[in-house]
């Protein structure tokens, strides 16, 4: 019998696509939430199973999606956001592979609920974004959770700004630069 430590045992994949999940293209998410459900997904893994390290993909997928210093920004708010429902609900979170091709195209009730979240507060759907947050906090702390979630939409707010204001940035740099 091999033992549960084996790499080869710890590698294997079966895919957890079940009727109460749905495509990803039948949900309204765009890029941006699309991204930051990625980012949850890795963090799901590291608090599940910490002997991955899945935190350090988290911040990669992050910084590669979001540039500096929004990456990491974004990730640490993920994160501190993901504490406290954790540290709130009771029962477990079903969450998707990461890393499974196939898995990451469908998306679990658990993770509707807490991307929808912040879908609705960016939306500024407060009683949609409340609704998700009962869900998941199972009625407890939920408005711990949706403060930790409205200073996510914060950052991604700023990030799309600083986005839009780029190029008037680039060109005082490229002015000082002569
Ligand atoms: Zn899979």
């Amino acid at each position: 019998m091999s033992s549960p430590s084996n790499p080869a045992i710890r590698l294997m994949h079966q895919h957890k696509i079940n009727d109460n999940c749905i495509h990803i293209d039948k949900t309204s998410f765009d890029e941006c939430e699309r991204q930051i459900l990625q980012i949850t997904r890795f963090f799901f893994l590291a608090f599940h199973h910490p002997e991955t390290h899945a935190w350090i993909s988290a911040y990669k997928t992050s910084e590669k999606n979001f540039n500096t210093p929004y990456g990491a920004t974004i990730a640490n708010a993920v994160q501190i956001a993901l504490n406290i429902l954790c540290g709130t609900r009771g029962a477990g979170l079903n969450y998707h592979d990461p890393k499974c091709e196939t898995c990451i195209k469908y998306i679990t009730l658990h993770e509707h609920c807490f991307i929808e979240t912040l879908y609705f507060i960016r939306k500024l759907n407060k009683f949609g974004a409340k609704e998700n947050a009962i869900i998941l906090c199972e009625g407890m702390a939920e408005n711990k959770f949706l403060d930790a979630m409205n200073k996510l939409a914060t950052i991604i707010e700023e990030y799309h700004t600083h986005k839009i204001k780029m190029p008037f940035y680039d060109n005082i740099n490229i002015k000082r630069m002569h």
